[in-house]
This record gives C-alpha cells, structure tokens and sequence, in this order.
C-alpha cells in the first residue's frame, strides 16, 4: 500500500529497510547518564514493529551539557556497554540505530540535586522559555566540546551504533552559534556567518576524524525556529546546505521550533491543533538543494501522511516519533495493509513530552505498554480462562476489556448510553479537540480484535450482576460533575460544564462565569465554546493560571485562543455563591470577595465525583469485583487507561 514509505534508502554507508524513523526524544529512561534495561526494552519493542531507523535520545558531549538531571552522557567509556545493548537490541530486527550528540548551550532545565546550573553560550544572551543568563563560552572550553562531539562518536561507533546525528535544532548550542542573535562574539567563532558556522563544521569534522569516512553522520537543525529572535531560516538553510555540499553531513534531519522560547518550544512536540505533515513544506526547500538524503518531522502520524510526504518529493523519509510511542507496530501493520489496526496518535502530549517535562519516564495515554515493556509488553495467556463482565465503556473499561479477552479471558463489556466513550466523548467536541475522540475509536478497535461481546444501553446493576454470575466484574462506571457547596440568591442560571458542552445554546445570552478547579481541558474548553457562540467570557481558575494542570504544548495553545477570543483569566479564586445578575468568588490565598457583575449565568468546571456504587454494592455483597478509572477517584484517560491495563493483566 505504501511503496515509498516501505522502500530502501541509503544514507551513507548504511541503507535502511524503510523510511519510518524514530527521532531523538528524551525518554526519562536514562539513569546517572547511562543506557537501562528499560532504555533498551523500549527501543527494542520499536525495533521489532518494523522502525527504518532509531535515532536514540540525546547524549551530552561535554560535561557542560547535562541539560536535565536524566540526560544520557557519552563524556567517558562507562557508555559503551549499554549501548553495545541497544544495538544489540535493535539491530537484528532489521533497524539501523544512530546516536544523537548534543549540548544544549543555554536550554539548561534542571540539575539532580535541585540547584541551578551555569549555562553556557556563545554569548550572554538570555533565554526566555526557562529565563536564563548563560556567561560566554572561552575558546579552549569551546574546543573541548568540539573533541567531545569527536569522541562521543567514536564511543557509539565502538559500540556497534550505524552512526550518530548532531543536534542543532530548537535552539541547542551549534543553533546558538549560528544565530547573529545569540552569538555575538568577535573571535574566529563568530564576526561573520562563516565564523558562526564554524563550530558546526569542526564538530562534524571531529566526528570524521574520530570515526573515518564510512561512519554516517548527520545534521538535525530547525529550519524555522518560529520565534523572531530564533535562527533565521535562510541561515538554517544555507548552514544545512554548505555542511551536505562539503560531505561534512551524510543526511539532513528537519524540524522547526525552538527550545528558547514558548511560542516555538510548542513546535518541539507539536500538540493536535498542528496539522499533520506542516514542516514538509521546508524540508522539500532543502531537498531541492542538497543532493543528501532529507529526513522531515511535524506530526505525521499516519502512514498514508508519510507515503504522500515522500511520494510528493517533499523528503526521503519520515520522522514518525510519536506514532511509535502510540503504537510501535505501526510499521508492521502499515507495510501488512492492516491500516485500521494501527493505533493513531491523537497529538495530546499528556504520557509523551508531559512525562518528559516531569521528569518521569515517557508512555503514552492510549498505550500505557509503552514504557512499561518489561512489564506489560507481552500478554500473559491466562492461566484459566474466566468470564469477565466489565461495567462502564469508557477508557478504562475499554482497555480491561480489550487486554483480558487478548489474554483469553470470555469477556462481556456494558455500557449503560447507546455509545462507548465516556467522558472522551464530551472532551472531542470542544473547540479543536475533535482529534482526540480518536482514542475511542481507537480502543474500540481493540475491543473488536480481542472478540469482546459489547452490550449498549446496559445499564448494570447488583441484582443483573448476580443472575450473570460472573467470575470477576470490572467496574468502570466512572464519574458525574461535582458540584461544591454554593451561596445562591434569586434564581441565578447554573450549569455544569458538561452540560454546557452537550449543548453550548442551552446557556443564557451576555456575561458567562466559568469555574474551573482542575486547570485541564475542561473549563478552558468551555470558555472556548461559549465565547466561540458569542458570550462575554471570564474564566475563573483555582490555581495560578488556566490550564495549569496540562502539558505546557498544549497549554500555550490554548491560552493563545484564550487570548485572541478575548476571554478574561482570573487566577486563585474559587466559587463562592451567585444572585441572577452576579457571580461571588473568594481569592483564594486573601478571601476577599471578588465579585463579576453584570453577568448571565455561572458554569461550574468543578472537577467530578466518582460514580462508584455498583462497586460499593458488589463488595458488600461478596461479589469479586475490581474497580478501575473514575469510580475509584476522578483522574485522567491516562490512568483511566492504566488501571485497565494493570487490572486485566492480573486477572
Ligand atoms: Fe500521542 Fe498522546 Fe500518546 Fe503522546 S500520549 S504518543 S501525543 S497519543
């Protein structure tokens, strides 16, 4: 079905069985700077689902370049052995494995014991994302790096790696010498555009003098850092041109954004509101000037993306990243044809970047598997089948139901509405959020495949649960809004969030309050919604800022919307009571009063309440029953989806 994507390529000295690539990203799987057991489960899982090429995560070439406290190291020997594992790993199901090299100059984050680094650049320019003032590089630390590219390679190349890939994108340190913004030295690395490109070409040289001629090398660089005081793009271009032109970089690798500041950072991992494919157009500029292979990014999530990305010219191969942390089969089942079998990254960000940003290591909502290999990563037959009946067809139900059946289990799966979904189904239909209900879709699939029997408009109840006589019930009833305890006067109109989704026309014209207490999706989507119908919006959040509680990608862009629909952010306050024309609030740290005049209507984004009487019913009545999700305490799909996992595969 897709001949490019599943065609050979040839990057150097190495050809790769197909154009799938998995890019470099931070797993949060390194430990004290070294490759782990779980490091190369997770590869290894890529590997066997059909990935062209693994490019592993960052490896720091000089101790200046410890960017977080888990970045990997390749500063001594001790790397050698786990990445001897890796390739070990990796390269006998047919992937070619290349190493990133990196130092991220001034894009320092945290340092292990909690302390601030001394970040380090071309110049002392400041970085606004983390709001850091880097001191100069001297030039003898300069040429250390540069040995450190050098010898950093020649580890991974002792270790059996196929080559390694410099790091010069989204701002990171050869991006900062590039950029006449940010390097503003008067020495022989800077002055002119040849001097600020001059760092890039040793370290390349480096490398070919450390590893010989036939070892690949190559260049991953944003050609569009999206920020104005980013590295401009005909710099980027011409930087990525000269290097392929003197046989200096083996392959081009592109991408966009910038770490340096939040507007281009959302690039970096871009969320659901980008759409798919963007960055080819700039990667199809370069490859019209290069005679070297051009790998691009940009959420291409789906094979039928990457074919017409590489069919259309626009690049050799296709960096598909997180459509291998979703689904890391999806090579193998694109290249079988089976294409509605391919779990599709839904662009949230949550296990992926949001874990990484956290500090803990990466998964994915839709698939807690990833990350957890070693673990989950192989069904366990079930030792004796049992009859499962799962309550509720919301993620987490969905999940135990899929996971026990594939283990063998006879499972039946009810759902009380005429639809699976649960609360996915109210997230898809704000604004911009369509794609996410690609995880119901998604799961459904996996219900279907695993021969679950699906029962809707099913409402179960204690006395249904004994005639059924099961062996084991799931319960997965999840949750209903809360609502706090309120001070109301003169009939104010006052509606739950969800309800207001259901039917954004069901709320009165003029002034709408929305209360949001979670910091998620829910209150900034239903303040979208309102003003996107015509309201006057304020948006009152419990915490320090909307959105607070979701990743930073994705809280960028919806607090970019926030801001161009006009819709008012109070911080730290909380509901407190509403008369027909007035909404009370309390700050939250002075309770003072803070009162919204004028207004229509109050919403309540308050967070919900778990729906957990069935379970409650079926322990008192002796009944095995396990509860999952929501009706255990209201959280997120993720865990939603985790406790049907971690629930079905003990069963
Ligand atoms: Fe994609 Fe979301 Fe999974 Fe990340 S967590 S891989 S963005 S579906």
């Amino acid at each position: 079905m897709f001949p490019h994507l599943f065609s050979p390529l040839t990057i150097g000295g190495v050809t790769l069985a197909n154009r799938v690539v998995s890019s470099g990203h931070d797993t949060v799987m390194a430990d004290h700077g070294q490759v782990t057991d779980r490091l190369v489960a997770y590869h290894e899982a890529r590997a066997r689902g059909g990935a062209g090429l693994i490019v592993v995560q960052v490896a720091g070439v000089h101790e200046t370049a410890r960017y977080t406290s888990h970045v990997l190291m390749a500063t001594d020997d001790t790397c050698i052995d786990g990445y001897r594992a890796l390739a070990a790993a990796v390269k006998p199901h047919g992937t070619a494995l290349f190493g990133q090299l990196f130092h991220p100059g001034r894009e320092v984050m945290d340092l292990a014991d909690g302390t601030l680094t001394v970040a380090v650049a071309p110049s002392a320019v400041p970085t606004e994302r983390f709001r850091v003032m880097p001191r100069p590089l001297r030039l003898a630390e300069i040429r250390e790096i540069i040995d450190g590219y050098g010898q950093a390679a020649a580890r991974l190349q002792r270790a059996g790696l196929d080559g390694v890939e410099v790091v010069a994108s989204h701002g990171y340190l050869p991006s900062q010498f590039l950029n006449p913004a940010v390097n503003l030295r008067t020495d022989e690395f800077g002055s002119t555009q040849e001097g600020r490109l001059r760092f890039l070409r040793e370290a390349f040289e480096s490398i070919r003098r450390h590893c010989g001629p036939g070892f690949v090398a190559g260049l991953r660089i944003s050609l569009d850092e999206r920020d104005p005081a980013g590295l401009p793009a005909d710099i980027a271009l011409a930087a990525s041109v000269s290097l392929a032109a003197d046989g200096l970089a083996d392959y081009l690798s592109v991408t966009t954004g910038t770490s340096a500041s939040l507007a281009g950072s959302d690039h970096i991992a871009p969320d659901l509101s980008s759409p798919n494919g963007y960055v080819a157009p700039l990667s199809a500029k370069l490859r019209a000037a290069v005679s070297v292979p051009v790998l691009v990014a940009g959420r291409i999530n789906q094979p039928q993306e990457a074919e017409h990305i590489i069919a259309a010219g626009q690049a050799d191969a296709c960096v598909m990243t997180r459509a291998m942390i979703c689904d890391p089969d999806m090579p193998g089942l694109a290249r079988a044809g089976q294409t509605d079998d391919i779990r599709a990254c839904i662009g949230c960000n949550q296990a992926c970047i949001g874990h990484f940003h956290l500090g803990f290591p990466i998964s994915c909502i839709q698939h807690p598997e990833t990350g957890r290999e070693r673990l989950y990563g192989i069904r366990r037959p079930a030792r004796r089948p049992k009859q499962v009946m799962v309550v509720g067809g919301g993620p987490a139900g969905l999940k135990a139901a899929a996971v026990a059946a594939e283990r063998g289990h006879d499972v039946t799966l009810y759902e009380a509405s005429g639809r699976v979904g649960g609360q996915v189904l109210l997230a898809e239909r704000l604004p911009g959020r369509a794609e996410f209900g690609g995880a119901i879709a998604n799961l459904s699939r996996e219900v279907h495949r695993a021969g679950v029997t699906v029962r809707l408009r099913g409402p179960v109840d204690l006395p249904a649960v004994l005639e059924q006589a099961p062996d084991l019930v799931v319960v997965a009833t999840g949750a209903r809004p809360y609502r706090p305890p309120l001070e109301v006067m003169d009939g104010p109109w006052i509606a739950d969030a969800w309800e207001v989704i259901r039917d954004p026309g069901s709320a009165p014209a003029g002034k709408i309050v929305v209360a949001d207490f979670r910091g998620d999706w829910t209150g900034l989507g239903t303040a979208r919604l309102l003003a996107a119908a015509g309201h006057e919006v304020t948006l009152a959040v419990r915490g320090y800022a909307a959105g607070e509680s979701l990743q930073q990608y994705v809280r960028d862009r919806l607090l970019a919307a926030v801001s161009r629909q006009r819709i008012t952010v109070l911080p730290l306050v909380r509901p407190y009571g509403a008369d027909d024309d007035t909404v009370y609030l309390q700050h939250v740290l002075t309770e003072e009063p803070v009162l919204v005049e004028n207004v229509a209507g109050l919403v309540l984004a308050c967070g919900s309440f778990p729906s957990g009487e069935l379970l409650a019913a079926l322990e008192s009545a002796g009944v095995p029953a396990v509860g999952i999700g929501d009706c255990l305490a209201p959280r997120t799909v993720e865990e939603a989806v985790l406790d049907g996992l971690v629930a079905a595969s003990d069963i």
